[in-house]
């Protein structure tokens, strides 16, 4: 199998997987419980949930390390458990590609819940550094092919993800905010444009750019446009979320269908995605008809 960073870098469409938030709700994670112990305390969940994705057509595993820095482990009392659970959600992604021979694994980073300083909160910007050091650093240990450091909304936060990223791991690193549709166009909660995020991700050494969550894939189009206005040189990756949660009665449901997401895919791609894959509320139906609709043009 070719690097990932060489599939990449000729361009090729790839297909990444879909929500694991969601997906370990709908088999029994209950709320407020860690979903990264989960790698742990149900290992065979979490690889059934690869290797649906792998079935789906997914050419890209995130791994079940999304919450896996100390700050987010913290209040499960978790904190001292960053390297196992990373090492663990590694292990269990690769285990599926390995054995199929045909998916690359992106180590899933999200935000620490924290607010640097300089944004009105009460870390230091190194603060944050050091918690994404020794999670990235147990995910390249793990044997992941690329860092996915996503959901970002603070500037701050994900600069210093990727800096901990390329000082201390030689992985490809990809980078992806959340952007909210508002008067003055679409920002993070933040309060950052797409161009912007993409050109600090890129100055700061990410690979990849992109955006991954949000509303919906209709909202993405426009998304990547400004991105690769942007940075035309930088691979675009967008994992659309299945539209906003509605809540109808005690259930949270996404409301985007698998045919209708498929329906938007190509038009992703002319406006300069190239990995194309799905967030909250999206299955491996989802990613399953994504595929087909992007296989079927490229
Ligand atoms: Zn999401």
């Amino acid at each position: 199998m070719k690097g990932f960073k060489e599939r990449v870098a000729q361009g090729d469409i790839l297909i990444s997987d879909g929500a694991m938030g969601t997906y370990l709700q709908a088999k029994g994670l209950k709320p407020g419980e860690c979903m990264e112990s989960w790698c742990v305390s149900h290992p065979e969940v979490v690889k059934g949930i690869h290797e649906d994705y792998i079935a789906g057509g997914a050419d890209i595993l995130e791994t079940n390390s999304f919450g896996g820095t100390s700050y987010k482990l913290e209040p499960y009392g978790l904190a001292h458990k960053v390297r196992e659970l990373n090492l663990a959600a590694v292990a269990l992604a690769k285990s599926v590609s390995r054995r199929t021979g045909r998916a690359y694994v992106a180590a899933s980073v999200g935000p620490t819940g924290r607010i640097a300083e300089d944004e009105g909160g009460d870390v230091t910007p190194q603060d944050l550094y050091k918690a994404f050091q020794e999670q990235v650093v147990a995910l390249e240990e793990g044997g992941a092919d690329a860092l996915c450091i996503e959901t970002m909304a603070s500037l701050t936060e994900a600069l210093q993800a990727i800096k901990a990223a390329k000082d201390n791991t030689k992985l490809p690193v990809i980078c992806t905010f959340t952007f909210e549709a508002g008067a003055r166009g679409f920002r993070t909660m933040m309060g950052v444009t797409p161009e912007r995020a993409a050109r600090e991700a890129v100055a700061a050494g990410a690979d990849i750019v992109g955006a991954n969550c949000g509303n919906g894939i209709v909202n993405m189009i426009e998304i990547a446009r400004q991105t690769w206005a942007a940075q035309p040189n930088t691979p675009i990756l967008i994992n659309a979320n299945a539209g906003m949660p509605v809540l109808e009665g005690e259930k949270t449901v996404f409301k985007e269908t698998p045919e209708f997401m498929a329906s938007k895919v190509i038009d992703l791609i002319k406006a300069g995605a190239r990995i194309i894959g799905g967030c909250c509320g999206t299955t491996p139906d989802h990613i399953a008809a994504m595929a087909k609709a992007a296989k079927a043009v490229y």
